[in-house]
């Protein structure tokens, strides 16, 4: 593994704790850690927080929250963020953590893709079952042109004014880049594998419009090849759903087919895994590491249950032994939040 160093050059957030992971499990974990005192940064590769709930299945109700009868999987985030709300979280949305290493001084170094870094006295894996990445083209040669030529995210839109695009993909994302680079592309074609859309009803009728009115092409169908010479991507093969088979001229290719968590790098960080997950004890959810605790869908340990609710209690455990372990001197007692003056304090409540 290459080394921190070489990852950020900036100068790293010193933390008390940090969370990998701003799934309901990460959320709630920031509540526990901040009724002891205990600030929290949190780190999610999504753009928005809520891990699964947010991005798989936000419209869904769920029914077994303790005290909640149903709530829905994105209502239930907002109220976890209404919640940590009084204990200022850092959030650090958009980055993926690439590395986490033990340090000589007992703190740990931590460094996401895009370059920020941390030290950190306690560390928190709350990366459910993975990072959330995009779902890849799936055709021999793409992996060449990653970020080049083809994408799966678009940074800075105007890289493709100008240029011929093929844009694959029936949702919101796709739907909402079609329309938009419509007129400041040289050319789009959108390709799509059913006629039915998951984007928004009134994207899919200005796209439809933007057809008729030959501003851009649509083909029914998939990616079944790229094209290139000169190590250029010159265009892609597509297979139509009538079968024939069709080469579409392009500079770039653009193809959004949502994302899917994905272990990532916590496979190489060293912990003992059993089938993807990290094992931990059942009193402080503590990895084989002093200090990196595991909580939520990424851990496991005889009995462990994929749940939100298990994601909570451990949530609640790992605190108490994250502030014995930021602090071994002190005994951390039990307070209820009904009747502690300090907890009241921190939580903002006590006038
Ligand atoms: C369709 C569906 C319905 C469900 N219904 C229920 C239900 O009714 N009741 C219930 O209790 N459970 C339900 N679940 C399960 C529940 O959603 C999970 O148990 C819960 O989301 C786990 O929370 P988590 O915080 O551990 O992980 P996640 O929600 O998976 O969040 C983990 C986060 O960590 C991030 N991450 C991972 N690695 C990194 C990294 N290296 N750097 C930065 N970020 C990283 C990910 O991007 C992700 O956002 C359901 C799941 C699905 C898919």
């Amino acid at each position: 593994m290459a080394e921190i160093e070489t990852i950020g050059a900036g100068t790293p957030i010193e933390a008390d704790a940090v969370i990998i992971g701003a799934g309901p499990a990460g959320l709630f974990q920031v509540f526990e850690l901040g009724l002891l005192g205990i600030k929290s940064h949190i780190v999610d590769t999504l753009k928005h927080p809520g891990g699964q709930c947010a991005e798989l299945y936000p419209d869904k109700p769920i029914y077994d929250i303790p005290a909640l009868p149903v709530c829905g999987a994105q209502e239930l985030v907002d109220r976890l963020m209404e919640q940590i709300k009084p204990f200022g979280p850092e959030f650090h949305l958009g980055e993926e953590v690439v590395e986490l290493k033990p340090r000589e001084d007992g703190r740990f170094d931590l460094a996401t893709a895009s370059g920020t870094r941390f030290v950190a006295k306690a560390v928190v894996i709350a990366a459910g079952l993975g990072s959330f990445q995009p779902r890849r083209l799936g055709v021999e040669g793409a992996d060449a042109f990653e970020d080049k030529q083809v994408h799966y995210r678009v940074r800075n839109a105007s890289d493709f004014h100008g240029q011929r695009l093929v844009i694959f993909g029936g949702g919101d994302s796709a739907l909402d880049w079609v329309i938009d680079l419509t007129g400041k592309a040289t050319s789009i074609v959108h390709v799509h594998r059913r006629p039915e859309f998951k984007a928004a009803p009134a994207s899919v009728a200005r796209m439809q419009q933007l057809v008729t009115e030959g501003r851009m092409k649509y083909v029914e169908g998939i990616a079944a090849g790229i094209k290139s010479a000169d190590s250029r991507l010159t265009g892609v093969t597509v297979k139509r759903t009538d079968g024939t088979v069709q080469d579409i001229e392009a500079d770039h290719v653009l193809a959004f087919f949502g994302l899917h968590p994905k272990l990532g790098p916590i496979a190489e960080w060293g912990f003992e895994l059993d089938r993807k997950a990290i094992k931990v004890d059942t009193a402080k959810f503590q990895t084989s590491v002093p200090g990196i605790f595991a909580i939520g869908d990424i851990n496991t340990y005889p009995g462990k249950k994929k749940l939100i609710l298990s994601g909570f209690h451990e949530a609640a455990l790992a605190a108490f032994a994250i502030a014995e372990h930021l602090n071994p001197a002190k005994k951390v007692h039990l307070q209820y939040t009904t009747t502690s003056p300090i907890m009241q304090k921190r939580l903002g409540v006590n006038g």
